[in-house]
């Protein structure tokens, strides 16, 4: 069994995968609240709670396979860790400091009370390590970006990664002859554009902000909006808070939930029929770029909570692609996913698949930590 261990900043997320396998028992939860006056003290106190769920002391484990947000450029592969790795996991806390510090809180408790199988960090930034330079490089100063390590790293990789595999699967083709656009929409959300099994752009950059409209970070902005801010007084911690908290949805129309925005829409809402057009005419820009990135085109890949539940948001975003061959059959998109499987959603012989598959993280986690130690 492995054991996945997701150590968010306030959360611990946990799951017991019997060898890497979809289908064997799973146990799973959820731990909140950390360091907060109602929750648990800290994260010791969290796995600890967490081993006790799972009697983890003698659960017949092989590997504990973390994740962890950010692994800079010196991480393009999951990694079985040592005290170096958690090193270098600390020194690049600058680039992802509300994530890498809890990640490695995770990893250490999790040492401890396990030093007998061996620990694995997977990356969220590891599959994007294959992005182009042209892709991955901003058009600022050269030596500053170098001396900053400012790049596009892109985030949700496991996710993007999983997805493109199943997706492969799904239409019976190999990963490695598709181009596919994955659409990652949760209440963070990013695009892909994976080429043969390899991610060739994405729209997270050098933080988690770049790119599509989210539940409550906006996504792309123009850069003089911060600097005209930043004169108008506003202070760094306040742009933050600005920038990862009250934008996105939750910015334009009060609510970040895609189902509460669809439901104010629904009657009438101005605010929230303004947040979701926002979101979608982004959506379609990102399709469209990632289709010229691309060139041919095999499918969409829709994934996590909006893309998989939101048959609204499937249909607006590829509205009107019919030249590209893109298509959505009205009674397949609006049709339940039958027990979360994969499935098209594009008419028969169209000549770009559109599919919904759905995101599974931490089993993806257990995947690649199991592959390494294979
Ligand atoms: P996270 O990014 O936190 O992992 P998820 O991938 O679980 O999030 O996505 C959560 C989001 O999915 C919710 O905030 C909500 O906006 C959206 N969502 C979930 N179910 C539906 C639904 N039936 N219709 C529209 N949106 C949904």
């Amino acid at each position: 069994m492995i054991l996945v261990l997701n150590s968010g900043s306030s959360s611990l997320k946990y799951r017991l995968v019997n060898s890497g396998e979809a289908d064997g028992p799973q146990r799973r939860g959820l731990v909140e609240r950390i360091g907060e006056p109602d929750g648990v003290p800290d994260h010791a106190a969290a796995l600890r709670a967490a081993a006790d769920d799972l009697d983890l002391a003698t659960a017949p484990l092989r590997a504990v396979g973390h994740r962890v947000v950010h692994g800079g450029t010196r991480f393009r592969a999951p990694t079985v860790v040592d005290d170096a790795v958690c090193a270098a996991i600390a020194e690049l806390a600058p680039l992802a400091p509300l994530h890498n510090p809890a990640n490695l809180t995770g990893i250490e408790v999790a040492r401890r009370l396990r030093p007998d199988v061996p620990h694995v960090a997977v990356f969220d930034t590891a599959f994007h390590a294959t992005l182009p330079p042209p892709a991955a490089t901003y058009a600022l100063d050269a030596g500053l970006a170098a001396e900053h390590g400012i790049r596009r790293y892109g985030f949700h990789g496991t996710s993007h990664r999983y997805v493109a595999g199943r997706a492969a699967a799904l239409l019976g083709r190999p990963l490695a002859e598709l181009n596919l656009i994955v659409l990652h929409l949760g209440n963070g959300a990013s695009a892909t554009a994976v080429r043969g099994g390899r991610s060739v752009e994405t729209s997270m950059g050098f933080t988690p902000l770049e790119g599509l409209v989210m539940g409550t970070r906006p996504g792309d902005l123009d850069p003089g909006i911060l600097t005209y801010l930043m004169r108008a007084g506003l202070d760094a911690a306040t742009l933050d808070g600005l920038l990862q908290r009250d934008s996105g949805m939750a910015g334009l129309c009060g609510v970040n939930d895609m189902r509460a925005v669809e439901a104010a829409r629904a009657g009438g809402d101005a605010a929230a029929t303004l947040a979701f057009d926002v979101y979608i005419h982004r959506l379609r820009k990102y399709v469209g770029a990632y289709h010229a990135v691309l060139g041919r085109l095999d499918a969409v890949v829709f994934t996590a909570g909006v893309g998989e539940n939101s048959a609204s948001v499937r249909a607006a975003a590829l509205d009107g692609l019919g030249m590209w061959g893109i298509e959505v059959d009205p009674a397949r998109n609006a049709a339940g996913g039958g027990r979360g499987g994969a499935r098209l959603v594009s008419p028969n012989g169209a000549r770009v698949a559109v599919c919904v598959v759905p995101t599974d993280e931490e089993l993806a986690i257990a995947e690649e930590t199991a592959q390494l130690l294979r």
